[in-house]
């Protein structure tokens, strides 16, 4: 079995062509590519999703709210996102489980890393939400931080900007930048090349966790992503 952890941005279930803060056609796209992956088998799939489509803490602060508590909005924000990828996932016929890292009964089960270890076993698809419960982070991190906790082989970290691996510099500004197939955390952090919040970078490095950057919306990549093949960039 494979164990793998999936990063999803918020922003990547809202859509540029429509102005919904989600999208029920992107999410039903990643959907079906996650549960066509987990019905070919050999898979135990961790999804961490983000909240920035509908609130960033650092959005609130520099307006002038309590860092704390507009961290708190991004959280939840992340809730409401998780059940909406549960409920397209569990369409598609793969059950789920939402765990969250703030406690809300009525919503999702606690984090308990046993518990989540035995949903994976059982072929659940496992969704963190609230990312790690507390504030001064993204979702980066506890992506780093559950996929070490679980286990996890690698973090797959989709995008949704075109931008398919890491690159050189920014392939937008800069057309002659050239991708990566393989980089060091090193050259990462010596470089500053974006690929995930410092933070989870210098996490993945310390505990020597890879991390595969790839396009989540480009044909069939997630499903590749996803069956182990080397789409996009890998960083170990
Ligand atoms: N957040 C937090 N602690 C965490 C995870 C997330 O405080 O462990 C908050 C933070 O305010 C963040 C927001 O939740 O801006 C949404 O997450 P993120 O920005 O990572 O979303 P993404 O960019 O992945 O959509």
């Amino acid at each position: 079995m494979r164990r793998v952890v999936l990063k999803l941005s918020g922003e990547a279930l809202a859509s540029s062509s429509s102005v919904e803060t989600i999208d029920a056609s992107v999410v039903d796209f990643l959907a079906r590519a996650i549960s066509n992956s987990m019905a070919v088998g050999g898979l135990e799939l961790a999804v961490v999703v983000g909240g920035g489509n509908i609130w960033r803490g650092a959005t609130g602060a520099m307006a002038g709210m309590n860092r704390a508590n507009s961290d708190l909005m991004g959280m939840l924000g992340t809730v409401i996102n998780a059940l909406a990828l549960q409920d397209a996932i569990e369409s598609h016929g793969r059950p789920t489980r939402v765990m969250s890292a703030i406690n809300m009964d009525q919503v999702a089960e606690p984090y308990i890393r046993r518990r989540a270890v035995r949903h994976l076993e059982k072929g659940r698809v496992v969704i963190f939400a609230a990312g790690m419960g507390n504030p001064y982070f993204t979702t980066d991190t506890p992506a780093a931080q559950r996929a070490a906790e679980i286990e996890a082989e690698v973090v797959l970290k989709g995008t949704h900007g075109g931008v398919d691996g890491v690159y050189s510099e920014d392939p937008k500004k800069n057309p002659d930048a050239t991708k990566y197939d393989v980089i060091t955390f090193d050259e990462v952090l010596a470089k500053d090349l974006r690929v995930m919040d410092l933070t989870a970078i210098t996490f993945c490095k310390d505990n020597e966790l890879p991390i595969r950057v790839f396009d989540l919306m480009a044909p069939d990549n997630l499903r590749r992503a996803l069956a182990g093949e080397a789409v996009g960039t890998l960083v170990k």
